[in-house]
């Protein structure tokens, strides 16, 4: 990834979501990272999203797409995902295989080398995770913070040949992340960036919760409470810093339920579900609009060579 902005990487579930995500990324002509998780995959079918991932591909052929598993739970994920053709895997060994239990520094390490060397035998690159991030999303985590040390994190890139490295800098995963606007830990960048200038950095569970959105979904029939995410000021600060993915999934379900409610309300005769759906849909391509511009992303479509995934195998042969 080219340094000075930061490439969003966002959750898929379904075709709305594949549809308003392109939209935006078409129209800002912004790369962007399509991620499904395990809970994604468990809903919709590996099949079934990595199908809708490639439409997404061939139909915006002047957008850089990857195709990314968020949160490969084990090696066997991955090598599903791989066979699927996914471009790029996330194996996270910071939680054993029912990504609840912390591991040691070792079973990461064992796990994401063993990722890394059949993920490149097939050109495709892998994100591991040393540290974990507070909240719980589709299942995952431990739900206690462990912040990256960054000593750690150089020896964990030269023992295992990880393309890019999640850390944990206290942002937390799902909606009801924060009371009040969170501090991060934004030195851990820094050092980390000293020590592996050329590891591409990620940064999890970044969606800012907007209050605007959660005042839709509260105004049309529902009851979240008050809650925060982490600002796009901090975001930007941290993509300064030498972040280049950032991980936002709330967000876009935020989007997408405050629309679908709000049109039901003012529609009840209405029963079409394209009706409901395609204004979910309308509403996240419009929130993402906003994101590829404040991550600096909206005109660097440009900038990627298309690279096959077997220029990708003969660039990890080379070493
Ligand atoms: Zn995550």
């Amino acid at each position: 990834m080219e340094g000075g902005y930061g490439v969003g990487a966002y959750n898929v579930n379904n075709m709305e979501q594949v549809q308003g995500i392109m939209a935006a990324a078409g129209e800002m002509k912004a790369p962007v990272i399509l991620q499904a998780s395990r809970g994604a995959l468990k809903y919709g079918k590996m099949i079934y999203l990595r199908k809708l991932m490639e439409a997404a591909v061939e139909d915006n052929p002047d957008i850089p797409i990857a195709i990314h598993l968020d949160h490969g739970n084990g090696f066997e994920a991955c090598k599903l995902a791989i066979s699927l053709g996914f471009t790029s895997v996330m194996i996270d060994g910071s939680l054993k295989e029912d990504s609840k239990t912390p591991t040691t520094y070792d079973e990461n390490v064992a796990v994401t080398k063993k990722v890394v060397k059949y993920a490149h035998e097939r050109g495709v690159s892998v994100e591991g995770e040393l540290g974990t991030l507070g909240g719980i999303e589709d299942g995952v985590g431990s739900g206690k913070v462990l912040l990256t040390e960054p000593d750690q994190a150089q020896q964990f890139i030269e023992e295992t040949r990880v393309d890019a490295l999640a850390l944990a800098i206290g942002t937390s995963h799902g909606a009801y992340k924060f009371k009040r606007a969170p501090t991060l830990a934004m030195d851990i960048i820094d050092e980390v960036k000293t020590r592996c200038p050329d590891t591409p950095l990620v940064m999890h569970g970044s969606s800012s919760v907007p209050d605007e959105l959660v005042a839709i979904i509260n105004r049309y029939g529902g009851d979240m409470p008050n809650t925060m995410g982490v600002p796009i000021s901090s975001i930007q600060e941290a993509i300064k810093r030498g972040i280049c993915k950032i991980n936002v999934d709330t967000d876009n379900r935020l989007a997408l339920t405050g629309a679908i409610r709000k049109f039901m309300a003012e529609h009840p005769e209405e029963f079409d579900s394209r009706k409901y759906l395609g204004a979910g849909r309308a509403a996240m391509t419009e929130l993402l609009k906003g994101k590829m511009r404040a991550f600096g992303t909206a005109g660097h479509a440009g900038d990627y060579e298309p690279k096959t995934l077997e220029d990708m195998r003969k660039h990890y042969a080379e070493g």
